[in-house]
């Protein structure tokens, strides 16, 4: 079964935005501020500066556990990296595939095939249309053993000892055709949001392409998931959910499956918001490069269809965050090496692209050899826009409270970052202009509540009441922090060279 999320003690209790995070004013200056936010525009979300002292106190004083219980309930904005099937509990998959009659590859044959791999799932058609030969290697998934239920959770989790070629070459391909099941994606997505409920967060913007879901037409895939979407349980959650669909940089087709993806995205534009270009950047076939005629043209006939791509997910200097950003990317998919190219960067401190960064999924993948060295506090102290996300976590095992609790331990991060960094998610989010305005009220309120609640003579006690639920890697992220530390602030304010 899937760990169900629990509700913070945070969530839902937050009363409408005041218009500022303090809460301790008397009217008069609650008055001159409104006047004053109508005349300059003041962002809803402002970390309160008496809240510092603090923060500081708590970074510094608190066990690691208590950390990571106090960041467990921080009020995070929205994940606008993640690819959904892979963001949801492997058990949520198997038990799915149980049920649902697919086949899964137990053992793997010599039968003359050019490319195999171990437990591969399957629907039974798709595995009447195999060689004689392979297809008596599956067997129903009700009818695995627990050896090999366990051995299928293992293969579709990424263990620190593998390589991103077992990532990117079989480990996400297991799925198979449980990625085109329209109930079981649906129904994945009521978890995505309970799980980022539990975490304090307000809004999922997440990879999901429902174009070649089984037996559907696209927009029929669409609906699919729009009703799913409109029952009581997702309503429930308070998350509300906006997608993009994705194209295989490197396939031969992909500039076609662009133009049909921005087609989808213009028909169902309530809940498809953008376009994405995924998969491994160190193929030479999916250089950004390559797409630039088939962009233009998009951006012309399309104009309010959003474009975040993934770019310089690398630890090695390259083009492809610039030739991204030419190409006219809003948002840049890690960024992991763009701090190694001075004209990328350049742009980037405009302060008009947000670089969506990831940081343990970075780690995992060996994009990053220590989470230390990561450019991310480089990108937030030049005032490029970023923000934290998961992209991952079903796979990778870890959540996004993991993502805040490495930044802030490692980062030191103040109560002013921490702020700015979860309302540039919501600011940079692709969701449309009322419902923007609107989560980021109710992220002016919950910051608010949180630092009233933290600030309280109780503190203590409103702490203890929170029930975190960690992930297999927040241990190692625990690791990394000695308990108590906190950097001076003279190495947080002293900007880092490129
Ligand atoms: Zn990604």
């Amino acid at each position: 079964m899937p760990r169900r999320a629990q509700k913070s003690p945070f969530h839902g209790n937050s009363q409408p935005a005041t218009g500022s995070s303090r809460v301790s004013r008397s009217p008069l200056t609650a008055g001159i501020i409104f006047a004053l936010g109508v005349l300059f525009a003041i962002p809803p979300a402002s970390a309160s500066d008496s809240f510092e002292p603090h923060w500081r106190h708590l970074k510094s004083t608190l066990s690691n556990q208590d950390l990571y219980r106090l960041i467990w309930a921080l009020p995070k904005g929205g994940d606008l990296h993640n690819h959904h099937e892979y963001s949801i509990p492997m058990s949520f998959w198997l038990e799915g595939a149980a049920r649902h009659g697919y086949l899964t590859r137990t053992k793997l044959s010599s039968c003359g095939e050019s490319e195999a791999f171990q437990w591969l799932t399957l629907r039974p058609d798709s595995v009447k249309k195999l060689s004689a030969c392979a297809q008596r290697d599956f067997t129903p998934v009700s009818a695995l053993t627990e050896p090999q239920r366990k051995a299928w959770l293992a293969a579709l989790t990424l263990d620190p000892t593998e390589s991103r070629d077992e990532f990117f070459d079989r480990l996400v391909r297991r799925l198979g055709d449980l990625e085109r099941d329209p109930k079981l994606m649906g129904d994945a997505l009521v978890i995505a949001q309970t799980q980022l409920q539990s975490e304090n967060a307000l809004y999922l913007e997440t990879q999901l392409d429902p174009r070649e879901f089984h037996g559907l037409t696209e927009d029929q895939g669409a609906a699919a998931i729009r009703s799913r979407l409109a029952r009581q349980d997702s309503l429930a959650t308070r998350i509300p959910v906006r997608m993009q669909v994705s194209a295989l940089r490197f396939l031969p087709g992909a500039e076609n499956d662009l133009r049909d993806g921005f087609a989808f995205v213009q028909r169902n534009r309530d809940l498809w918001v953008g376009v994405n270009l995924v998969g491994r950047e160190d193929n030479p076939d999916g250089r950004p490069a390559r797409f630039a005629t088939a962009l233009r043209q998009l951006r012309q006939n399309y104009p309010s269809v959003h474009l975040s791509l993934h770019a310089g997910e690398s630890s090695q200097a390259d083009s492809h965050v610039l030739d991204t950003l030419h190409l006219g990317a809003e948002r840049i998919g890690h960024g992991t090496n763009a701090y190694l190219d001075p004209e990328a960067m350049k742009i980037l401190r405009e302060g008009r692209r947000l670089v969506e960064v990831s940081l343990t999924s970075n780690l995992a993948l060996g994009y990053v050899s220590d989470l230390r060295r990561h450019p991310f506090p480089t990108y937030l102290r030049q005032g490029i826009p970023v923000c934290l996300n998961t992209d991952d976590r079903g796979v990778m095992d870890s959540n996004l409270t993991d993502e805040y609790f490495a930044a802030i331990s490692l980062f030191d991060l103040s109560w002013d970052e921490v702020v700015q960094i979860g309302r540039w998610s919501l600011e940079f989010s692709f969701a449309e202009a009322p419902l923007k305005k609107e989560l980021l009220t109710r992220y002016a309120a919950n910051v608010a509540e949180f630092e009233r609640a933290f600030s309280a003579a109780d503190w203590r006690q409103t702490l203890s009441r929170i029930r975190p639920q960690p992930s297999g890697t927040t241990p190692r992220l625990l690791h990394l922090r000695q308990p108590g530390q906190s950097q001076p602030d003279a190495t947080r304010k002293s900007r880092p060279n490129l």
